[in-house]
């Protein structure tokens, strides 16, 4: 079986994902912890938040200016980090990545970012027994369970084999959260991302409200499926059970997925994920990237994209990503695939060249589409 993409559209998906993720988190991060109908009140309008509004008096982190990431943005470029520079990730890669970017007294921009975002319980926790000499491996606590290792999972999807992908997912949730369904909502957050990213080479994305393949605990699957429930509902508007959403892991995955679902349009999925209500930063981050991946870089907001705070650490990360994975014509094959000889003679085959060198073909984007 091949599973070879566009390289255009690899790339624009990746971005897709990792710039969705990041308005989503500065979207909402105006809102965050503010119930949906104060939200609405506040807006005054269709229930879309479509700017960056300075935060709300009385949410978590007001006052604040618009437009600025949070902890969310800030520990997924951690990962993406490690991603970017890793065949086979280990836990302590991600805690090393964690405890040095993050330092406490740090002036680096991605330092503030996260300090100034309201970074979750579990994760300072998390953090602290790391500094204690805990083991990476365990210091995430069997009872944490909130959705912290969710936002920044996004990154394992994109060099690696879907497997692989899973698999390093779990490993960077338990560095800070030991609760398995929070540890299967990140696993989650990377095969939905993966299934997108590398859909085959013409093919446009196409979310389903099936589990993911690979993903089984129990507690993430009842959350699923509730959240999943009247997905085809009438109307423009969110449905009740789809706002003010708890801040698990399983949770908030489940209703971003199923918001990210009923909306075609991604500007509207973020707009809408924003207003929801609740952890309104990591919802909306999470829907972004969700959508970010379907519908690639080039259909998400250009002013959110060209007015986010820190967007040049977003885009520096979300290219070495990218570049990771291809050139910028011909196709994708996954180098870190273990089918990638397979996949380059399928290639070969459909489109009667030889590979040049390297990862992609060498096809002219003129030639063959
Ligand atoms: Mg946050």
């Amino acid at each position: 079986m091949t599973s070879y993409v566009r390289a255009d559209r690899f790339r624009d998906r990746v971005l897709g994902a990792m710039f969705g993720a990041a308005i989503g988190d500065a979207l909402g991060s105006a809102f965050e912890f503010v119930d949906s109908a104060t939200i609405a009140r506040h807006l005054g309008n269709d229930g879309i938040v479509r700017e960056y509004h300075p935060a709300l008096s009385g949410s978590l982190l007001a006052p604040r200016a618009p437009g600025k990431p949070t902890d969310d943005t800030a520990m997924a470029l951690c990962v993406a980090g490690v991603i970017a520079s890793s065949d086979e990730p280990t836990a302590t890669a991600f805690a090393t990545s964690f405890t040095t970017q993050l330092r406490r007294n740090s002036r680096s921009r991605i330092a503030t970012m996260f300090w100034t975002g309201g970074p979750g319980g579990a994760t300072m926790r998390a953090l602290a027994r790391l500094d204690a000499g805990a083991d990476p491996a365990e210091s995430g606590a069997p009872d944490d369970g909130g959705n912290g290792a969710a936002m920044r999972a996004h990154p394992v999807a994109m060099l690696y084999t879907r497997e692989a992908a899973l698999r390093v997912a779990g490993l960077q949730a338990r560095v800070t959260h030991g609760h398995p369904a929070a540890v299967e909502a990140a696993r989650a957050v990377a095969a939905i991302v993966h299934d997108a990213l590398h859909v085959d080479a013409f093919g446009d994305v196409t979310l389903s409200a099936d589990v993911p393949d690979g993903i089984s605990e129990p507690t993430f699957l009842r959350a699923w499926k509730a959240a999943h429930a009247e997905a085809d509902s009438e109307g423009d508007a969110l449905p009740p059970h789809l706002r003010d959403v708890g801040m698990s892991g399983w949770e908030t995955v489940a209703a971003a997925h199923a918001i990210a679902m009923r909306y075609p349009d991604p500007g509207e999925a973020i707009g809408r994920a924003t207003a929801s209500g609740g952890d309104t930063d990591t919802i909306a981050s999470i829907v972004g990237t969700i959508v970010g991946a379907r519908d690639g870089f080039r259909r998400l907001p250009t002013r959110l994209v060209d007015t986010l705070v820190d967007g040049g650490l977003v885009r520096k990360s979300a290219t070495a990503l990218a570049d990771g994975g291809g050139g910028g014509f011909g196709f994708v094959v996954n180098p870190r695939a273990s089918d990638y000889d397979e996949q380059l003679r399928g290639i070969e085959e459909a489109f009667g060249r030889k590979r040049p060198r390297g990862l992609g073909l060498g096809l002219d984007q003129t030639d063959g589409y």
